[in-house]
């Protein structure tokens, strides 16, 4: 018979994830000790059988605009590799696939599974990405990758260019990973050991954000305020640039960043850019209906700081030279 973490591994795999690892539920719960109590309650920690966390290499993208913003003059508004398609959405849809596959090979499973081994409903098998879930400490916990001084997953093959996701499954099919890796001490994350002699995504970060022991001053960092509203800090908004959404300067200079060459994803696909003075302008509407389903549509980007980000690009080309 199979184990339970060797059917779940086997559809993950066909669904074509990067990489995965398993969690015991004590595992799972322990590193969602954080989490407040509605969250945890409601994501259905306590009850689950223990999670898979997954993670999706993710590519370059499209290369040109979504047929509704060509045409439009001025400049382009930059966005990070890992929003120029939802990457986000693709996971969640390989990671339904994949709690699907394991579900149907339990209940085809003939003698019947013992305790421990069963389907549970298909409903128990929860996806979450993108989520309040500590989605990095449990990929940690489940032996995914190290962190790097740029305070991100970093992989063996892609490095830091993927999206990480959970799948939490029934009480009924118990994950029990032989050898599961101690999570060791919140706070302290243990680095990357390519990390030991490089420091090129420090130097690299124009906010000094990083703080070289794979955390982050989050009050410093593009990426975080690129969906904040409101009036960016000083030194954020210095360095802005022609950001419209994300931050890639760690990550690319980073010699273990390689996104996915054969990585593709048709959902949401947004591009490299969006015109800056057309998003400047945009009311809520224009910018609901033009970036449904794209990773900049989540409910969670606020519109505002969009709008903000554009125009900073318009105002900072408009500005006279000062000599
Ligand atoms: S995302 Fe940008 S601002 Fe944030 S740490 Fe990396 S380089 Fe610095
Ligand atoms: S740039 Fe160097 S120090 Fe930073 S995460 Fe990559 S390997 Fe580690």
């Amino acid at each position: 018979m199979r184990s339970n973490e060797q059917i779940l591994g086997d559809s993950l795999r066909e669904a074509g994830l990067t990489a995965f690892g398993f969690l015991s539920a004590a595992s799972l719960r322990e590193a969602c000790s954080g989490l407040d109590r509605a969250s945890f309650d409601r994501c259905g920690i306590g009850e689950s059988g223990g999670a898979a966390a997954a993670a999706l290499a993710y590519g370059e993208g499209p290369a040109g605009l979504p047929p509704w913003a060509a045409g439009y003059p001025g400049p382009l508004a930059r966005i990070g590799r890992f929003a120029r398609a939802n990457w986000y959405a693709e996971l969640g849809h390989r990671l339904e696939l994949a709690a699907a596959s394991a579900r149907a090979a339990v209940v085809a499973a003939q003698p019947p599974a013992p305790e421990g081994h069963g389907p549970g409903k298909a409903t128990e098998w929860r996806r979450f990405v993108n989520s309040r879930l500590p989605e990095k400490r449990l990929a940690l916990a489940a032996g995914l990758g190290a962190i790097g001084r740029n305070c991100l997953l970093l992989l063996p093959r892609p490095g830091s260019a993927i999206v990480l996701g959970i799948l939490l499954v029934p009480p009924s099919f118990r994950l029990e990973p032989a050898g599961e890796p101690s999570l060791g001490s919140p706070g302290e994350p243990e680095l990357c050991a390519d990390c030991a002699d490089c420091g090129l995504c420090v130097a690299a970060c124009p906010t000094g954000a990083l703080r070289g022991d794979g955390s982050l001053d989050r009050e410093l960092c593009l990426q975080h305020w690129s969906s904040v509203p409101g009036p960016l800090p000083p030194a954020v908004e210095a360095a802005w640039g022609d950001r419209l959404y994300g931050c890639d300067a760690c990550q690319e200079a980073c010699p273990r960043f390689r996104p996915e060459a054969l990585a593709s994803c048709s959902r949401g696909q947004l591009g490299p850019g969006l015109p800056a003075a057309f998003l400047a302008g945009a009311s809520d509407e224009t910018l609901h209906r033009c970036l449904k389903g794209s990773a900049l549509g989540m409910g969670w980007i606020s519109l505002d700081a969009l709008r903000r980000n554009a125009r900073h690009l318009t105002a900072s080309r408009l500005r006279p030279t000062i000599v």
